[in-house]
């Protein structure tokens, strides 16, 4: 049997940076769930989609084919044979990944890939509803959260060496909405699972959390 562990949580609350880095550690794979999302919303704007269109959704996931792959532990993702690994972190991408994200033909069309991934090999998987929907069988389910403030300056610091032209202020705002979107949509909300355990990382750093994801994890697989 392989382990899972689904880490689940808003954005900029440290999910890719922690479990990349825990990944590595413990020689898992690192499975980046909105990577995927992002990767068909790429797909869904080059084919002049901005809207939740069900049926031509639909259309397009029937001519689409997703591929995630790794590379030396790091998830590449290949949409019709190219990869948009790097093509997939704007703004623009992020706004309307959430949209698409509310998409029940995305949320089917994704599922099962996930679970695939988690098939043959122990993984970290981290998302918005990984715990809850993807992997509800999962040996370790942690939501991983900070407060706004410290999610925004976090995400203001990664982006101001690239994008200068984005205030602190507009990324609260922004990050607030796509919170309000992943927590308040009909299919598989992002949700703290009853048996998930909450890491505040707000006051924490990069190490301190991964540190404490290594500890729950070795407590839970030793209980097992
Ligand atoms: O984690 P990341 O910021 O790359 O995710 C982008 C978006 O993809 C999220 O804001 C959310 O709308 C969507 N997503 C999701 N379920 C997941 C992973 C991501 O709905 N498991």
């Amino acid at each position: 049997m392989y382990i899972s562990v689904a880490i689940d949580g808003p954005a900029g609350s440290g999910k890719s940076t922690i479990t990349k880095q825990v990944a590595s550690d413990l020689k898992y794979n690192y499975v980046d769930t909105g990577a995927m999302y992002r990767a068909l919303t790429y797909k869904f704007l080059k084919n002049n989609l901005y809207e939740l269109d069900e049926e031509k959704i639909l259309n397009i996931l029937d001519k689409t084919n997703l591929e995630v792959i790794f590379n030396d532990g790091k998830q590449l993702v290949i949409i019709d044979g190219n990869n948009v690994t790097d093509n997939i972190r704007t703004n623009e991408i992020s706004k309307y990944t959430s949209l698409f994200a509310t998409s029940r033909a995305v949320r089917n069309y994704l599922i099962d890939i996930q679970r695939d991934l988690a098939k043959d090999y122990n993984v970290i998987m981290d998302g918005r509803d990984i715990g809850s929907c993807v992997l509800p069988n999962a040996n370790v389910k942690i939501y991983l959260t900070a407060s706004i403030e410290e999610r925004a300056k976090r995400r203001y610091n990664e982006l101001s060496s690239r994008d200068k032209s984005i205030s602190l202020e507009e990324l609260k705002k922004i990050i607030s909405e796509r919170d309000y979107q992943d927590s308040n949509r009909k299919i598989a909300p992002l949700i703290k699972s009853a048996d998930a355990i909450l890491v505040d990382t707000t006051n924490m750093t990069i190490s301190q959390v991964v540190i404490r994801i290594k500890d729950i994890i070795a407590e839970k697989i030793k209980g097992n």
